[in-house]
């Protein structure tokens, strides 16, 4: 190949509409070739069984055929990301390089590598915001640092959203939700056909399995009574779109767009995702212990027996051995029972959340670092905007208020009601919550000095 191209890498952005990086690449001229590379360093680490590569050779396969529809390709290698930009360098003459911005500290890491080694070949690196509305350092406290509770964060970032607003399809939008569109441009992409076919997953080690993968569009219905469904498991009152948004299968200003007119319950909710990831770029340190660091020395019991038990659905309490059940079979839970699965593990149970929280990321098809690791640290009661400590889940009210006639229950646990479920669990409420304010409680005290 003689021409220069411009290369667009994909990454957590596995469509080609309304994508802000590659927007950027096609309208600085082109022409842009557009790159995946599964990356060695991740999926060496995996199980040969893994739902969610399996999804993402799926969506690659599909964004080559989208590609094509426009004469183009999709350009897909595999290896460790270093070593395929080196052999890049060698088999294309680059003049620049496209992506959009990932915010986990591996992918940091990565992207200094990677533009290190380009700025070495004089190609520039540019990458974009498009995961997120808002990152960090666009909503900050008046005094200029980032917020660590969500509600002021919140009502920040509506505020800062509708600061800046621009015309859209006759009426108006916040500029901050304005989509990118790329198919303006579709004529700037490279044309032709790459030689390389996409990896097979068998050629990287994995097993061909059919996960469960719910569609990129809601019901409006859904959206509009969200308020109402959204608390109860065992109807479909949730949007299922999170594997999506992990993925960038859908774009998050479309559905907040959408999500403005239709019901605002759930455009905070969508909110979160940009708060947890908010609160990961500003304190990396939350992925190796507690943001409230007086609650690092929890004593805490980690029976080794009683977390396999919760892994399996076996613990004796329904809506947890649902939920871990639902976990397991699909690799998506509902919101409500995730909270409540991970308040008993880290209250009831008194085992680290950080065992909780390393086996969602490896069940979970919408698996997020921040959004995992703020969820798992709220539970537990050591992370931003916690729930006090001594505020503890107390299941059978749970159970009670969202799944009063057992309907999620008896979906996930059939033999629920009959002998062959424990009669007993495996830590009963009343004296599980005593035990865990008694150690919680001295633990802080301890700690306090
Ligand atoms: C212990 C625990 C672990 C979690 N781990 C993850 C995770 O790894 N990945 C993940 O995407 N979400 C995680 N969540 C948040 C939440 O449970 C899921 O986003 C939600 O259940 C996904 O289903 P949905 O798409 O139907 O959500 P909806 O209710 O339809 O919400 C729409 C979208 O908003 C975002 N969202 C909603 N609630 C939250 C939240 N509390 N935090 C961050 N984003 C949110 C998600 O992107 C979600 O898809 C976790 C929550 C807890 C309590």
């Amino acid at each position: 190949m003689t021409q220069p191209v411009t290369i667009f890498w994909h990454r957590r952005d596995l469509r080609p509409h309304d994508n802000a990086g590659l927007y950027r690449a096609l309208k600085a001229g082109g022409p842009v070739l557009p790159l995946f590379i599964f990356d060695y360093e991740i999926l060496s680490k995996l199980p040969s069984e893994d739902a969610r590569v399996v999804f993402i050779h799926d969506r690659v396969a599909k964004l080559a055929e989208a590609y094509r529809e426009h004469g183009s390709d999709l350009l897909v290698r595999y290896g460790k990301p270093l070593n395929v930009w080196s052999d890049l360098i060698k088999d294309y003459e680059i003049a620049a390089v496209y992506t959009n911005r990932d915010y986990e500290p591996y992918a940091e890491v990565r992207d200094l590598a990677v533009k290190d080694l380009l700025t070495k070949s004089s190609i520039d690196f540019h990458d974009y915001k498009d995961h997120l509305i808002f990152e960090s350092d666009e909503v900050q406290k008046n005094d200029g640092g980032p917020y660590t509770v969500y509600t002021p964060y919140w009502r920040k970032w509506r505020t800062i959203l509708e600061s800046r607003m621009v015309p859209f399809e006759g009426g108006e939008i916040s500029y901050y939700l304005k989509p990118y569109p790329t198919e303006k441009y579709a004529d700037r992409l490279w044309q032709g056909r790459v030689e390389e076919a996409i990896p097979s997953l068998a050629e990287m080690g994995f097993k061909e399995i059919t996960p469960d993968i719910p569609p990129t569009e809601v019901k409006q219905g859904i959206i509009r009574k969200y308020d109402e469904t959204r608390d109860i498991p065992g109807v479909q009152g949730t949007s299922e779109l999170s594997v999506h948004f992990r993925h960038g299968t859908i774009s998050i200003r479309e559905k907040a767009r959408k999500a403005i007119g239709l019901n605002e319950t759930y455009l905070k909710e969508l909110v979160w995702r940009d708060f947890y990831s908010n609160i990961l770029q500003a304190f990396p340190r939350v992925v190796a212990g507690p943001f409230r660091e007086e609650y690092a020395n929890i004593p805490w019991e980690n029976d080794e027996d009683q977390f396999a038990a919760w892994c399996a659905g076996k613990t004796g309490v329904p809506i947890v051995d649902a939920g871990m059940r639902q976990l397991n079979e699909t690799g998506w839970m509902h919101n409500r029972v995730r909270m409540i699965v991970a308040s008993y593990l880290t209250k009831h149970l008194l085992i680290d959340w950080q065992w909780g929280e390393g086996y969602f990321a490896e069940k979970l098809l919408d698996y997020e670092l921040a959004s995992n690791n703020g969820g798992w640290q709220w539970a537990a009661g050591c992370g931003t905007d916690a729930q006090p400590y001594f505020r503890i889940f107390n299941y059978e009210s749970q159970q009670k208020k969202f799944d009063p006639d057992y309907t999620y229950v008896k979906r996930w646990v059939p033999e629920y009601g009959t002998p062959d479920y424990p009669q007993e669990p495996l830590v009963e409420h009343k004296w599980g919550r005593e035990r865990a304010l008694r150690v919680y409680k001295e633990a802080l005290a301890a700690a306090k000095g």
